[in-house]
């Protein structure tokens, strides 16, 4: 039966008890049980984005007119991203609610733009590593364009040779990953900026997972290749702020190399009877929550919070990348360099290991190529890693004695 609105309200107090019991078979997040779909930076973090967020819960961010507030919160969130990217002085960007429409809103503008430049868009195609997210997929399917995703090479990064061998006249834009999901691993971007410019192509970096990540990384000491704005083929870039920037639901940034570029993004429109509306993202109604959250989250933890958060997250995934290549039957696919890591196994199936670690309450996302289990660390982590890797071994075990695998997650990540 349909689920109906209650003829009369009920008090708060028992809709959050009952709220809070309809989380009882949830993944249990908060223990640092879940590797995927959540960022855990801490309580105190988690209390600054709370109370941010109801801040300005209310507040409409499509009218900056009304509220100068977000825009200008907006404004300094998306200036203290660009300074972690070597952008230039000209490079701006937006706010959007997730890396999934930063990643749309650089495939349209690139398209818009090309179309502005005279050229015929339809059929229009954009190469990609089979490791780039689905998002570019989505993308294109809304925008009347194709994909083509390329095999990636031995190191599980994008193959720079094979992706320039698919190039044709109607290639529009070339991407890679900073870091791809998968597997963790930075593409080389460098080259693929190189070969952008060779074609006058668009190169988007996909840094959704890492652009809250990789410079604080950087900034601790760790040997990065270039990956952002650095690489002069670069045009755009999206950085999730609701991944490792710890910002709650709803905040990424998109980010473009100048403003001409950036004008085939926004819309504007005056021909109906309210006036003229201007959205620079796919939204109309922009919620302020994540936007205040946002910019409350970044100044709560300046720079040196974020490279504390990374230091630990470094910390923990070398220690569980040495621990788990020194189990048998698992190995580390590619070297993973930032906050996440991937491994499959020579003996029981990963994807029933995974079933067993599940049944003992942990989860995390599987790879399917090869086969493998994927971890996307956050500091909350540290405190229970030793933990999951005996549990790990035990799961190994199991499956090796023919315990019923549980759960299987099949080949899916959502
Ligand atoms: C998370 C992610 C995305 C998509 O971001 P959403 O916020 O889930 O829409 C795109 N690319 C990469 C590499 C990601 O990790």
């Amino acid at each position: 039966m349909r689920h109906g609105l209650p003829a009369s309200g009920e008090d708060w107090e028992s809709l959050r008890e009952r709220m809070i019991a309809l989380a009882s078979g949830d993944v249990d997040w908060r223990n640092a049980r879940t590797a995927v779909y959540i960022f855990n930076a801490g309580e105190d973090v988690l209390r600054v984005a709370k109370e941010a967020y109801a801040l300005y819960q209310s507040e409409n961010a499509l009218g900056p007119l009304a509220f100068p507030s977000l825009a200008r919160m907006e404004r300094e969130v998306v200036e203290m991203g660009l300074g972690l990217l070597h952008a230039p002085p000209e490079a701006c960007g937006n706010m959007t609610s997730g890396g999934s429409e930063s990643i749309f809103l650089a495939v349209k503008t690139c398209r818009d733009q090309a179309r502005a430049q005279g050229r015929d868009t339809r059929g229009g195609e954009i190469v990609i590593p089979q490791s780039a997210h689905p998002a570019f997929d989505k993308a294109a399917h809304y925008l009347d364009l194709s994909v083509q995703r390329v095999p990636v090479g031995a190191d599980l990064r994008a193959d720079v040779d094979a992706m320039a061998a698919r190039l044709g006249e109607r290639s529009l834009m070339l991407v890679g990953s900073a870091p791809c999901f998968p597997y963790g691993l930075i593409d080389p971007i460098k080259a693929l900026g190189a070969l952008a410019e060779r074609h006058d192509l668009w190169l988007h970096v996909d840094a959704c997972v890492g652009g809250y990540f990789a410079p604080f990384a950087r900034m601790n000491g760790a040997l990065l290749p270039a990956f952002d704005f650095e690489v002069p083929g670069v045009r755009s870039i999206s950085s999730d702020l609701h991944k490792y920037g710890y910002v709650s639901k709803g905040a990424s940034t998109i980010f473009h190399r100048s403003e001409t570029q950036r004008a085939h993004q926004i819309f504007e429109f005056d021909d109906w009877p309210a006036g003229g509306m201007t959205t620079p993202t796919a939204a109309g109604t922009r919620p302020g929550g994540a936007i205040a959250c946002a910019w409350a989250v970044t100044h709560y933890l300046g720079e040196q919070g974020y490279r504390e958060k990374t230091r630990i997250v470094m910390e923990t995934r070398e220690k569980m990348e040495r621990a788990i290549a020194k189990i048998s039957p698992l190995k580390i696919l590619g070297e993973p360099t930032l906050g996440i890591l991937a491994f499959t196994s020579d003996g029981p199936d990963p994807h029933a290991i995974w079933g067993r670690m599940l049944a003992r309450g942990w989860f995390s996302s599987v790879v399917t190529e090869p086969r493998g289990i994927q971890l996307m660390l956050s500091p909350a982590h540290a405190a229970v890693c030793d933990e999951y890797l005996e549990d790990l071994r035990e799961a190994i075990l199991e499956v090796e004695q023919g315990v019923a695998s549980g759960p299987d997650p099949g080949p899916r990540y959502a």
